[in-house]
């Protein structure tokens, strides 16, 4: 019976367990979450910094915020968001989704929390030709234990570890910088002129959370957004800044703004502490590598990694990535060989860099999302997943992009397996 090892307990980590649990073939899940509570990302705290343990805080969330994908795309295939009025919720309906998904599944009592994952090596043995040593510590007891694992589930997460520009003279800044990662309430802005560096979805976001309660807010980015959004007037797009000197920020059309605090909206790379090199993954640029189907390591495939593309329906993809190698395990189909996967990644990279994504998208999906789901399920003959989701994944992109502050106002209901709908408030009511 495989003994398994899902290392995190947010959402992607809780998808892990639900399907590894039913599995019969699986004999031992053992689920180490780092934070004492489940959800990752959607779990709020005021605290930054540091945790009771001296870990970084994980948690980027800000009270603030309600998903920009609707509720129809964001639960999991077999648990949907329950229905209510609004079709994009707090973060906290989110938490609480994946706390009933976690008593629904009897996951729970598999979790060790409060236990960090310190080392992964792989070694030699086992069916599958290697096994795993995993060492986590527990951090109540400060007791280290190393345990055997046939087969390892990576589900740390990827919005923890901020992304720091290089930008000239912004060292000797005299205001306060600080990350997307530590934003939590705007009420800290109020009568400070604020510097958004990164217009992404968090820039946009928190750049609008920010206006109502500062007196100036410059929006700092180089997108091509078609935005038809009506900004505050106070709020005022600026491309990038080119270098800060004192509390003047000066940017690349010349013109220049004294501002008091500068936030960082520049995004997180992927990053995993626990690994040893002898596990072959490598993280550059926001390309994590060698991975087949964005999910397999090539160099050891009895790893996976659940959650790497973005731009997806996030919730959905897990599931399905979870199902796919589930069904590895289970032996329902065989990987290619070390080779082929290496071909097929390295054709893969090339197709999508003549459609134009770049090194630093080589795990962006939105559109491609379609494509990857059919991949994954004609390779593992796992149950295909409605291409409606896609749909709607780009339709309210397009309503995100294109108008920030309406975009959430109306909601979705799906027909069918193709079809939506979207239906005003007005014809609600
Ligand atoms: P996480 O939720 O980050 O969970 C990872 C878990 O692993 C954490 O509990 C962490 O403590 C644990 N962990 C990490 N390292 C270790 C270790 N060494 N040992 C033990 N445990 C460890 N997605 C959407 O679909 N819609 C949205 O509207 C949306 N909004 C977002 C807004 C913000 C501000 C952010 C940051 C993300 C948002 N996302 C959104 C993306 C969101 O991150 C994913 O939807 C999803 O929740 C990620 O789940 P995860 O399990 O991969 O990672």
């Amino acid at each position: 019976m495989a003994r398994v090892c899902v290392i995190g307990a947010g959402a992607a980590g809780l998808c892990a367990a639900r399907h590894l649990l039913a599995e019969p073939s699986v004999g031992r899940v053992d689920i180490l979450e780092q934070t004492s509570q489940l959800g990752g990302t959607w779990v709020y705290t005021e605290t930054t910094g540091y945790d009771d343990f001296g870990l970084p805080i994980h948690t980027s969330m800000y009270k603030n915020l309600r998903t920009n994908l609707p509720k129809v795309i964001m639960g999991f295939p077999d648990f949907p968001l329950p229905e209510s009025e609004k079709s994009y919720l707090p973060a906290n309906d989110i938490l609480t989704l994946l706390q009933s998904y976690a008593e629904k599944y009897d996951i729970t009592s598999h979790i060790k929390f409060n236990h960090h994952v310190q080392l992964v090596i792989p070694k030699a043995g086992g069916p599958r030709g290697e096994l795993w040593d995993v060492t986590y510590k527990n951090l109540v007891t400060a007791v280290l234990e190393t345990r055997e694992y046939d087969y390892v589930f990576v589900c740390n997460g990827h919005y923890n570890k901020p992304t720091i520009p290089i930008i000239s003279g912004i060292k000797d800044f005299p205001g306060d910088v600080m990350h997307s990662h530590d934003y939590r309430v705007p009420e800290i802005f109020a009568g400070k002129r604020v510097l958004i560096v990164g217009a992404g979805p968090s820039g946009l976001e928190i750049s609008l959370d920010i206006a109502p309660i500062s007196p100036m807010v410059i929006l700092s980015h180089h997108n091509k957004y078609p935005t038809k959004t009506v900004f505050p007037d106070n709020l005022e797009q600026k491309p990038d800044v080119t270098k800060i000197a004192g509390k003047t920020a000066y940017f690349q059309d010349g013109s220049e703004e004294e501002v008091d605090l500068i936030l960082l909206c520049t995004g997180y790379d992927y990053n995993f502490p626990f690994l040893h090199q002898s596990c072959g993954i490598v993280v550059e640029s926001m390309c994590v590598q060698p991975l087949y189907k964005h999910l397999v390591n090539i160099n050891h495939p009895t790893m996976c990694f659940i959650g790497i593309p973005n731009y997806v329906c996030a919730f959905s993809m897990f599931d399905f990535q979870v199902r796919y190698f589930v069904r590895f395990i289970r032996g329902k189909f065989s990987l290619p060989t070390r080779e082929q996967m290496q071909a097929h990644t390295q054709q893969e990279k090339e197709e999508r860099a003549a459609r134009g994504y770049t090194r630093r998208q080589a795990h962006f999906m939105g559109r491609e999302q379609e494509q990857y789901f059919t991949s994954l399920a004609a390779e593992s003959g796992a149950k295909p997943l409605p291409s409606v989701l896609t749909k709607i994944l780009m339709e309210s992109a397009d309503r995100f992009f294109s108008d920030l502050t309406s975009f959430r106002q109306d909601n979705y209901d799906i027909i069918d397996d193709d079809t939506f709908e979207i239906i005003s408030n007005e014809k609600r009511e």
